[in-house]
């Protein structure tokens, strides 16, 4: 395609293709790393940006290990948007180290949200999993802001100010693309409201610790996560808390996530005749500019689902 724009350039520069000009080269070059940030950066940069990803499609954003190669593209690259809240902070060890001064590219959306919104346990605020595992009081906060549209509006708001910073020209174009945004996420969350105003205390159980801050936004209460560690499967006393609480809050559903689903998740579903569904953590997968809206609107189609034949 880079060819093809040359080859193009190069027949209008010379006069043969007067009819045919080319695209304009996009003016930033940016990177990130969640799926989410794609959605955001795409939608408040529309054609005015390139928005690639900083890992690989199926990378867990968790564990991922930086690769050598990428450097290259690193280095011709404008601005990095990270999530933040700790989410990224091996990965910025190692960008500063095999790329030294890279820091200065980066941009989390995290930055400039309230202190007071962060969740530092991570899953359940009120269960008795806290008595297996404390939360640490100076831990890192759960990282999973970008499961709140609220947060989401903070977030395409921090890249609105980064790309005015970068390209002043298309300074009024970024604007109106985040404006637009912002309603549509604003939208969003009225659905949101407009699912949780008919339940009188809705309560949910998930199978890894992503989804405290969508729970803290619509009062739903989060009475017991599988896997504090996702990926780390749970002592039997974690377990046999987590049945307690189950059984103790008339929970119906096992919130599990698309391709992740253990064995042991399967199994719990099973012996205590759970409903199991799946909401999207938007960590892989939904690379799109409309893949944040779409993803968030499947889960709250799940939600509704799910929660609405609560007793
Ligand atoms: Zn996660």
């Amino acid at each position: 395609m880079r060819l093809f724009r040359w080859l193009l350039g190069m027949l209008v520069s010379v006069g043969f293709g007067g009819l045919y000009l080319p695209a304009a080269e996009p003016r930033l070059r940016v990177l990130v790393s969640l799926p989410a940030l794609y959605s955001w950066a795409s939608q408040v940069g529309g054609d005015r940006v390139q928005v690639d990803r900083l890992l690989p499609v199926e990378a867990d954003p968790h564990l991922f290990q930086f690769r050598p190669r990428d450097l290259e593209v690193l280095r011709h690259t404008d601005v990095i948007l990270l999530s933040g809240a700790g989410l990224e902070d091996w990965l910025k060890a190692s960008l500063e180290k095999q790329l030294p001064g890279s820091g200065r590219k980066i941009v989390e959306m995290a930055t400039g949200y309230p202190q007071s919104e962060l969740i530092y346990s991570e899953g359940a605020e009120d269960s008795g999993s806290s008595k297996d595992m404390p939360a640490v009081p100076n831990g890192p906060p759960n990282p999973h802001l970008w499961l709140d549209p609220i947060f989401a509006c903070h977030g395409v708001t921090n890249i609105l100010r980064t790309f005015q910073l970068l390209a002043p020209d298309s300074s009024a174009v970024f604007a109106t693309n985040a404006s637009v945004y912002i309603q549509q996420l604003l939208r969003l969350h009225e659905d949101y409201e407009a699912f949780r105003r008919p339940l009188k205390a809705p309560a949910m159980v998930t199978a890894h610790p992503a989804f405290p801050y969508l729970c803290q936004r619509y009062r739903i209460r989060l009475v017991g996560v599988l896997e504090e560690t996702a990926g780390t499967e749970p002592g039997p006393r974690h377990l046999a808390t987590l049945m307690g609480q189950i059984r103790a809050n008339h929970i119906s559903t096992l919130f599990v996530e698309p391709h992740s689903t253990s064995r042991l998740a399967l199994q719990l579903a099973r012996d205590m005749k759970l409903t199991v569904a799946e909401l999207d953590t938007l960590e892989t997968g939904y690379w799109s500019a409309a893949g944040y809206e779409e993803g968030m609107r499947s889960n709250l189609r799940t939600l509704t689902k799910q929660l609405q034949e609560q007793p």
